[in-house]
């Protein structure tokens, strides 16, 4: 292999299945590197990785089958010491975002896991459909709402999906941290899959998916042992054969530039900014999403406020 035969064999990935006739949808993803990307840039706990990660993944195996111009954001606002969490992901198989506290930790659960659900707590758990949002054809968003039940995400994702959208889901959500020799923390797996049942599929199929999926070894498991997310498909519906409709990479990336940064800038009140000239000496925006920390300096911000002026 050379590189970029390397590079593209590391590349994270999501396929979108349908079988059965299409009584059954199904897409199972591999994010080991955005999930690892988004914990880099947020410095998360290893608790509060797991929960994002997870988050991560859900929202972007969600929004597989959103169209160009659309998104899709999952929203967990909670009272647990995480504080909430944020994924937004998009068409182009992009997924950003963050959580509230990402210090926020716990001790591994009673089953040697991370105790995602005790960082987490009650809540409620959104997922709204934008469309057009950047081009000006914005049309009336579609938000689903259910509580928190479970607090291990995969749950609550399904949850939301057998209650709001009415298709009864079976979800699988994982992240695995390690320790490498220096004793950091890394990500060394994550990934997972959705398989739906939709209206009217015959009650053999739904009983023998229900048997395979949950014999189904651990998303993590199966992704540490190589498994792309094909494989993962073929071990959750056993004997059922499948039909992919669509494989892409998928990463995290987030919209945010310099550029966005000076107009933000720009829009804000004048006061403010001949404030923050006189007091900062310039101006610094941390993006939410990402992190990512602009900084504007005095000089500049000296020339965006004689722009604003006129
Ligand atoms: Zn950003």
């Amino acid at each position: 292999m050379d590189l970029n035969e390397q590079n593209e064999a590391r590349r994270d990935r999501l396929v979108r299945a349908t079988a059965a006739d299409g009584a059954v949808r199904c897409m199972a993803a591999v994010t080991t590197n955005t999930v690892a990307e988004a914990t880099r840039r947020h410095q998360t706990s290893n608790t509060a990785a797991a929960a994002l990660g997870r988050t991560l993944t859900g929202a972007l195996l969600l929004g597989s089958g959103l169209k160009e111009l659309d998104r899709l954001t999952v929203q967990i606002v909670c009272d647990g010491a995480i504080g909430g969490i944020t994924a937004e992901a998009n068409a182009e198989g992009t997924v950003r975002g963050y959580v509230r506290n990402p210090e926020a930790d716990a001790a591994l659960n009673a089953q040697g896991k991370f105790d995602v659900r005790g960082i987490i707590g009650n809540g409620m758990f959104y997922v709204t459909y934008e469309s057009g949002y950047e081009v000006g054809l914005y049309r009336e968003p579609y938000r689903g709402a259910v509580p928190i039940t479970s607090g291990e995400i995969a749950e609550d994702f399904a949850y939301y999906l057998t209650k709001s959208e009415q298709l009864p889901s079976a979800v699988s959500l994982g992240v695995l941290v390690r320790a490498n020799a220096e004793g950091e923390a890394f990500v060394d797996a994550a990934g997972g899959l959705i398989v739906q049942i939709m209206p009217g599929a015959d009650e053999r199929i739904i009983r023998r998916i229900e048997e395979s999926v949950s014999q189904t070894p651990h998303a993590t498991k199966l992704i540490r042992e190589g498994a792309t997310p094909a494989d993962m498909l073929r071990v959750a519906l056993g004997a059922i054969d499948f039909e992919v409709i669509e494989e892409r990479p998928v990463r995290f990336a987030c919209s945010c530039s310099r550029e966005r940064a000076v107009s933000l800038i720009s829009s804000i009140d004048r006061n403010e900014m001949e404030a923050m000239l006189r007091e900062d000496r310039g101006a610094a925006m941390t993006c939410h999403f990402c992190n990512e920390t602009y900084r504007i300096d005095e000089a500049e911000l000296q020339s965006i406020l004689e722009e604003v002026r006129g």
